[in-house]
């Protein structure tokens, strides 16, 4: 990871012995340009200003930037960054606190606890067969999910009584705590013990719900399996998993699929693979071999003297492809030449005289080839 971090000077923009006012100047310039309160969903000027932030916690911190200056981002990334400076968007909220206070005044708190939050995704499997993978299909899941209470609205307070906001927290849902870390002294942002993260006291809980805003129902839900899905790949259903918080939209579903292995045919990407039997008077005299595909069995024109372990490709009798069904990949066969193990006295002689024909036997040899023969097959 460290090589493809960019330079925090280069980040920031400035020299690299620029003072603190410049630092802080530069990184207030991008801090309210890619800042995601001004940027709402914008996953870009989300990852810029994680990057801003991160050079200038280093940066605007004396030791930290003697030892990115001696050192550079090697210096903070021991220990896979445990201990260190975990960079997510609450720590970064607060650690520069300052800077935002007057940038954004109260409003950063508001997002990252009172404002509409994604409900988190849901995980689930389902088993399919190799030929629902290869053509589609479509299944019912029966998964409990949250509502929201409708007795309370989701408020987890019993009708008529009130929502307190949390005294501990302030209504914010979080506290900060002051840690010692390897650089320093760093402030922690924690979701708030008394009121557990939502910045609501409820004296009086929901009956319904008991005071948790939501109710578990049970539901199908259907799901689409698209035609060329493979193995531990999954569908992504929209809004099927947990409520949102403060009127967000729910999370998704995820559904990952296991497809069962199919007793003749193998997959690898969009091609299927697998062995079909060649009667050996077909490899021999060459002609039609029964072949099963995906499609059902089709008819393959083997030339004479074809020989076992031939590979055959059929062309689109492989598996859609996931963008466009209309294509389709390959169906690789490999024949097998088969002996039969057992045969009638009149195939015996049939088979005995295209052996003596072939080996270019006389007469008399044939005499005592076939007692000879005779008594093999007796055995
Ligand atoms: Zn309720
Ligand atoms: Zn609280």
């Amino acid at each position: 990871m460290a090589e493809s971090k960019r330079d925090y000077y280069e980040v920031l923009g400035v020299a690299k012995g620029a003072s603190d006012d410049e630092i802080k100047k530069a990184y207030r310039q991008l801090a309210k340009k890619y800042h995601p309160d001004m940027n709402p969903g914008n996953k870009e000027a989300e990852a810029k200003f994680k990057e801003a932030s991160e050079a200038y916690a280093i940066l605007s911190d004396q030791d930290k930037r003697r030892q990115y200056d001696q050192f550079g981002h090697a210096a903070f990334e021991q220990g896979g960054g445990t201990g260190g400076f975990d960079f997510n968007m609450g720590d970064m909220g607060d650690i520069f606190g300052d800077i935002f206070g007057d940038l954004f005044g109260g409003g950063r708190r508001q997002r990252t606890s009172n404002g509409p939050m994604k409900g988190a995704n849901l995980r689930t499997g389902i088993r399919i067969t190799f030929e629902e993978a290869v053509f589609g299909t479509e299944k019912e899941l029966e998964l409990n999910l949250k509502d929201p209470c409708e007795r309370c609205h989701g408020t987890g307070a019993k009708p008529g009584t009130t929502v307190e906001s949390c005294k501990k927290c302030g209504g914010t849902g979080q506290t900060t705590v002051t840690q010692q870390s390897l650089f320093g002294m760093v402030r922690r942002v924690q979701a708030c013990s008394d009121c557990g993260g939502t910045g609501k006291i409820i004296r009086e809980k929901c009956p319904d719900c008991y005071g948790s805003g939501f109710i578990t129902k049970k539901k199908k839900i259907q799901v689409s399996v698209p035609a060329g899905i493979d193995d531990g790949q999954s569908i992504r259903i929209r809004e099927k998993g947990e409520p949102g918080v403060n009127g967000g939209e729910r999370g998704d579903l995820l559904v990952e699929v296991a497809v069962s292995s199919h007793p003749i045919f193998q997959r690898e990407g969009f091609d299927i693979y697998s062995s079909a039997p060649l009667p050996f008077t077909t490899a021999a005299l060459g002609g039609d071999v029964r072949i099963s595909t995906v499609d059902g069995d089709v008819l393959y024109t083997v030339k004479p003297g074809t020989q076992t372990d031939t590979k055959v490709r059929l062309r689109g009798k492989g598996v859609p492809s996931l963008r466009n069904s209309q294509v389709r990949g390959d169906h690789y066969v490999n024949l097998i030449v088969q002996v039969p193990t057992k045969l009638t006295n009149e195939q015996k002689e049939l088979v005995k005289k295209l052996d003596d024909l072939l080996n270019g036997r006389t007469p008399e040899h044939e005499e005592s080839g076939t007692k000879e023969r005779k008594r093999f097959f007796k055995k």
